[in-house]
This record gives C-alpha cells, structure tokens and sequence, in this order.
C-alpha cells in the first residue's frame, strides 16, 4: 500500500493467486509463486552508497523521517548531496521497474532489489537505464541533479526504500505517519 508501486506490487501478487486458484488447470502451480517469493526473500543484500565517491559525511542520517517535511509530512528516505553530475549508482543489484519524469522526484528511477524491497532514486539530472533492465550493484543508473521539487536547492540524490510487506517492529507510535515507519527502511543501516 503506502505508494503506487507497492500498491501494483500487490495488485500483480493478488491477481496472480487469484488467476491460479480459479483456473484448474494452472491450480496444481500454485506453489511457484509462492516459492518465487521465498526465494526473493533469502536473496542476500549486500548494498553501496548510491553515489559516486560520497562518505558517510554525505548525508544527514537525522534526516530520515524528518518532520516537518513539506508537502511529504515527513521525510522518507535520506539525501546524499554530492556536484551536480556525480555519477548515481545502484545501492543493490535489482531489475529496473521503472523510469519517471515529473513530480516531486523530478527524473527518477525505481528499482526492485532482494528482499521485495524497492529502491527510489530521485531528482536526478540525468537517467541512464531503462525499465526492466537488470542492474550490477555499483552500475551507473544516472546521475546527481536538483530535479522536481529540489529545484534551487543544493544537488543530491533522495534515495528511499520501500517493502510491500510491513516491518511490524518498525512501527513506531511517537512518530507523525508511524505506522508508515512498517514499509519504509531507513537506508542509513546499511550505508554506513
Ligand atoms: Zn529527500
């Protein structure tokens, strides 16, 4: 739920079982969805910091869910500022789900990795990928920009990660939007 791209995620899964156990001749499959996703599950998750010769002096780790947060509320991912053209590269290997243009991300590029978890990397200058791509952990996917609502701010890369399973531990009932905190990881854990 939470954002269109967990919502689809979940419309495909559903529709998909739905399909199975409707159909009887495909019914007997039931178990390969099924096991697709454990297995995406057990997918290890070794990740990088997405941007081009960043540190850990890149980003502000007190700024994931940062309140207030403009037209966001809060804020759900964290910014790696860098030069405008830095090289973007891909946190997790993955499969590109989609590329955008427009909106409060400006150029952005959505990538599922392990784990079911997707991976947005926002206000781009440039995209260099292309949906259902696959991508190397490290591969350039674009580069460093002030795009969408960035614009005239100091350039950097919003990256956020999302799950369309929640974390229940995560849920957190002092936090404005808190029970948002079950579907959006905090990058920071496994950047630094
Ligand atoms: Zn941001």
């Amino acid at each position: 739920m939470i954002t269109n791209t967990t919502r689809r995620f979940w419309f495909v899964l559903l529709t998909t079982f739905a399909f199975m156990v409707r159909n009887r001749s495909v019914r007997k499959w039931f178990w390969v969805p099924f096991l697709i996703l454990i297995m995406g599950f057990l997918l290890p998750q070794p990740m990088n910091i997405p941007v081009q010769g960043a540190t850990i002096q890149s980003w502000d780790k007190k700024s994931f869910w940062a309140y207030p947060w403009g037209t966001s509320i809060t804020h759900k991912g964290i910014d790696i500022f860098a030069d405008k053209g830095t090289d973007v590269v891909a946190a997790t290997y993955g499969v590109v789900v989609y590329t955008h243009e427009g909106g409060k991300g400006g150029k952005s590029v959505m990538i599922l990795g392990p784990k079911w978890r997707f991976h947005y990397y926002a206000h781009l200058d440039e995209i260099h990928t292309v949906p259902l791509e696959p991508v190397d952990l490290g591969e350039v996917i674009g580069t460093v920009g002030d795009t969408g609502n960035a614009k005239g701010k100091p350039p950097h890369l919003h990256y956020a990660i999302t799950s369309p399973f929640p974390y229940p531990h995560l849920y957190d009932e002092v936090s404005v939007q808190g029970w948002k905190r079950m579907f959006y990881l905090n990058p920071d854990i496994w950047l630094r």
